[in-house]
């Protein structure tokens, strides 16, 4: 059932020398077709990376991307052109991604072009199609994008990747430079488009109150690990791992009744560097609950409950 499959992906990148900053490291999980996957971490935890090596943009140091059971790093010719429509990426600046000299009628067929898939009329009438779909109009086509705010760029940004009618799209971080009123739209919009397109999303955000609705599961990295994974209702419900904890005690709770309920953890210092991450478990420099054994052995990915996966060794069985 899985669309896609992360095997074990490293993305190690050159820093001089023999320094290596090891922004992904050994990661594996599945995405389901039709599932909204949520990826959390703080900034330099390895998330963006990840994402650019699912679509393509880089490639793995080691480890497969699996995508409709296919090894995408061994993909060539017509498959490889074929696994580059299908997936797609939406990007967190709106404003840096699409090209200031370009008019909205290009930008958002530039997959159609690069693909050979329409021209003229049909094209034209695509593109047309294409904005009243994300909330824009036809007319919106001859302006250029200075001329529009933020969240209709990100309308823009998200009408280029439907162009050429993928099935999977990477959102990295596509609402954190909007301001917080226009971010539940564009969230509503993917949702909605998720459904009528028969989407299935990658969706990378910093913070874990922006994936929660959005997201079936998540997953939480940190300097390069996935540390956490569950179905979004378990993970906030009862969040394993202490820097998942940590993330949630710091998301102001809505509800009166829940004041108290949840304690407020704050993180000491700042994430090491992921060119000389800590031995054994990394988040160890920053958990209240570090023992011995931390320092000296990596934990193990485990599912420590029902689909519920953890590294870390307070669940060690
Ligand atoms: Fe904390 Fe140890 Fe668990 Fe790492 S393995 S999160 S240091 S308790
Ligand atoms: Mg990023």
């Amino acid at each position: 059932n899985s669309l896609l499959e992360v095997k074990k992906v490293k993305k190690y990148f050159n820093v001089g020398g023999n320094d290596y900053l090891k922004a992904v490291d050994d990661i594996s999980f599945a995405i389901n077709k039709g599932e909204t996957f949520g990826l959390v971490g703080e900034s330099g935890s390895g998330k963006s990376t990840l994402g650019r090596t699912v679509v393509g943009l880089h490639n793995a140091t080691d480890g497969s991307i699996v995508f409709n059971g296919k090894d995408t790093g061994k993909l060539k010719g017509k498959e490889a052109r074929e696994f580059n429509r299908t997936m797609q990426m939406i990007f967190q600046d709106p404003h840096a991604s699409l090209n200031p000299r370009m008019r909205v009628m290009d930008i958002i067929a530039e997959g159609i072009d690069a693909h050979g898939l329409l021209k003229g009329k049909e094209r034209k009438e695509r593109v047309f199609q294409l904005l009243e779909k994300v909330g824009l109009r036809p007319e919106h086509a001859k302006r250029y994008p200075h001329e529009f705010s933020g969240g209709q760029r990100q309308r823009i940004g998200i009408a280029r990747a439907l162009a050429v009618e993928p099935e999977f799209i990477v959102a990295d971080e596509p609402i954190s430079a909007l301001d917080v009123s226009v971010q539940a739209q564009i969230v509503n919009l993917m949702e909605d488009l998720k459904k009528d397109e028969g989407l299935t999303y990658l969706f990378i955000a910093h913070d874990l109150g922006m994936v929660k609705h959005i997201s079936d599961r998540i997953g939480v990295m940190y300097l390069g690990n996935m540390m956490e994974m569950a179905e979004s209702d378990a993970l906030f419900d009862e969040p394993l791992h202490p820097y998942t904890q940590a993330l949630l005690s710091a998301i102001p709770v809505p509800n009166p009744k829940e004041i108290g309920k949840r304690e407020r953890i704050v993180l000491q210092g700042d994430p090491p560097s992921p060119i000389t991450p800590p031995s054994g478990c990394r988040f160890r420099t920053r958990c209240p609950h570090a023992m011995e054994i931390c320092a000296e052995v990596t934990p193990e990915w485990r599912e420590a409950r029902d689909n519920h996966w953890v590294a870390c060794h307070l669940y060690n069985s």
